[in-house]
């Protein structure tokens, strides 16, 4: 191959677009006006502290028997002593792990999605294949590999802590290959710098970025991320199981709601295209960073604490609470279906057995084109502008109330939850005001709670 020959595979490569296709222009750079708060000490600060809490949190679940108290008292010395270390078996769960995703979702068959219209004017491309990468994962890690013997799922247990630091240090590095690609090689014109280096590389330049025809946040976010949550809180059930002989019933109904709540994420896969992680978040360090670090850290940690402290409910005890959790997932997963729903018939449904209420809001295009989106102002998005929000909160409870009370820890995901779908909602009020101006301050005249009536 000539030397050009291989810059050009090298450049399909890298930004995802076939041989030949123009190339996207290098990143925009679109000053912010912003406070020294929001463009470097926060981003900085974040990357700095989210790291050490990761460790903090594992140290404490794994060491401390759940104990945050226990964890602070021990000292240095034994906080050094239990610092994991990368390990070759780490690399290798990693590895594999990326690899099988891959293949499912590069060569299982799926219908070819398109994401909603960015700024740019790029509509992102996704593979629906979810549901059958969730069916071949978990039926042949927990139905084939472990009865076979060829792997044993309790076992990630003992490598955890290995995978949670070998995955911290690799995904930085990932995010700073991330951050090259998106100035040197973007997927597409939607790749945008502020001019502040942390907070560029905090947020990542590009919206959408693609490397040897992978949908990176595709891949990430869902099938490495989402499918990993799912499997550990398995295999971490599996470690209880293998430990004492039985799998206790809170373990059992928390892993279900979960496991019930993951499913329906890829089920529903299309829609999440369309939530702000997806739509409106660059990849860089908050997204792929806490995909691939946080979710496993900070999101398993009730059925971590689990493992060594079962606890056994009734049967209708433990039945009550799948149920709670499903109901809690049914009604996130209807709120956000509404919208949808509303949106791809363009009015022609039914909310709540109703025509449904709607604003037809106008907005402009980065590129200048004029565009029209509906706001739904009946059915749950009358209630309040992100009521679904409480659902997606009451269920994370329902997950973790089978770790009980007795400590605060497991209870960190459903605290750090609250603090972000909080954030979240001003966040949005806040992008969606500078879009669709006008619109939104009728809307928010007609729905006037953020997430909860009455109280905020
Ligand atoms: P939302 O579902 O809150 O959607 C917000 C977007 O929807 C807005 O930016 C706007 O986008 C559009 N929109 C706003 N109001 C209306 C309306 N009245 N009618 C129609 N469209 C409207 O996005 P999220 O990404 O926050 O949530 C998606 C899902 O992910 C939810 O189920 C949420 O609970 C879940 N989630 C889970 C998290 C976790 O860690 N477990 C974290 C965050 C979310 P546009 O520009 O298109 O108008």
């Amino acid at each position: 191959m000539s030397a050009t020959k291989v810059e050009t595979f090298l450049e399909s490569a890298l930004t995802g677009r076939p041989i030949g296709a123009d190339r996207a222009a290098p990143p925009n750079v679109t000053p912010v006006n912003a406070s020294l708060m929001r463009t470097t000490i926060g981003p900085l600060l974040l990357m700095i502290s989210t790291p050490i809490l990761m460790l903090v949190l594992w140290m404490s679940a794994r060491y401390h028997g759940g104990s945050l108290l226990d964890f602070a008292l021990a000292g240095p010395d034994i906080w050094l002593q239990h610092v994991p270390k990368p390990t070759g078996t780490a690399v290798a769960i990693i590895v594999g792990w990326f690899i099988v995703q891959g293949m499912l979702l590069q060569w299982l068959p799926g219908k070819r999605f398109l994401g909603p219209v960015t700024p740019a004017g790029v509509q992102p491309e996704y593979k629906l294949n979810g549901v059958l990468a969730w069916f071949i994962t978990h039926v042949g890690l927990f139905g084939v590999a472990w009865p076979l013997g060829l792997l044993d799922p309790g076992k990630l247990y003992d490598h955890f802590g290995s995978v949670l630091i070998t995955l911290c240090v690799s995904a930085f590095v990932f995010c700073i290959f991330l951050s090259w690609k998106g100035r040197n090689y973007p997927t597409a014109p939607d790749n945008v710098l502020t001019g502040y280096p942390l907070l560029d590389f905090f947020q990542g330049p590009e919206l959408h970025p693609r490397l040897f025809g992978v949908n990176l946040k595709q891949l990430i976010n869902c099938r490495v991320s989402m499918m990993g949550w799912s499997c550990i809180a398995i295999c971490l059930a599996v470690t209880q199981y293998q430990r004492n002989g039985t799998v206790s019933t809170s373990m059992v109904a928390g892993v279900t709601v979960l496991v019930v709540y993951l499913f329906k994420f890829f089920w529903w896969e299309s829609g999440y295209f369309t939530s702000l992680d997806i739509m409106h978040d660059r990849f860089g360090y908050y997204i792929c960073w806490g995909v691939l670090v946080w979710v496993p850290s900070a999101y398993e940690i009730p059925f971590l604490y689990l493992v060594e402290h079962p606890i056994q409910w009734s049967i209708p005890v433990a039945a009550a609470m799948v149920a709670f959790g499903v109901l809690s997932i049914w009604i996130n997963y209807d709120a956000d279906a509404q919208r949808q729903r509303v949106r791809a018939t363009n009015g022609q449904t039914k909310i709540w057995g109703k025509d449904p209420e709607m604003i037809r809001a106008q907005y402009t295009t980065a590129d200048g084109q004029k565009r029209e989106s509906l706001l739904l102002v009946s059915g749950w998005w009358g209630v309040a502008r992100h009521f679904h929000y409480v659902p997606e909160i009451a269920l994370a409870a329902a997950w973790t109330v089978p770790a009980g009370f007795s400590h605060l820890l497991p209870w960190f995901y459903v605290i750090f939850l609250t603090i972000l779908l909080t954030d979240r909602s001003v966040r949005d009020d806040r992008r969606c005001a500078a879009k669709y101006g006008e619109s939104w301050n009728e809307y928010k005249k007609r729905v006037p709670y953020r997430i909860v009536p009455y109280v905020f």
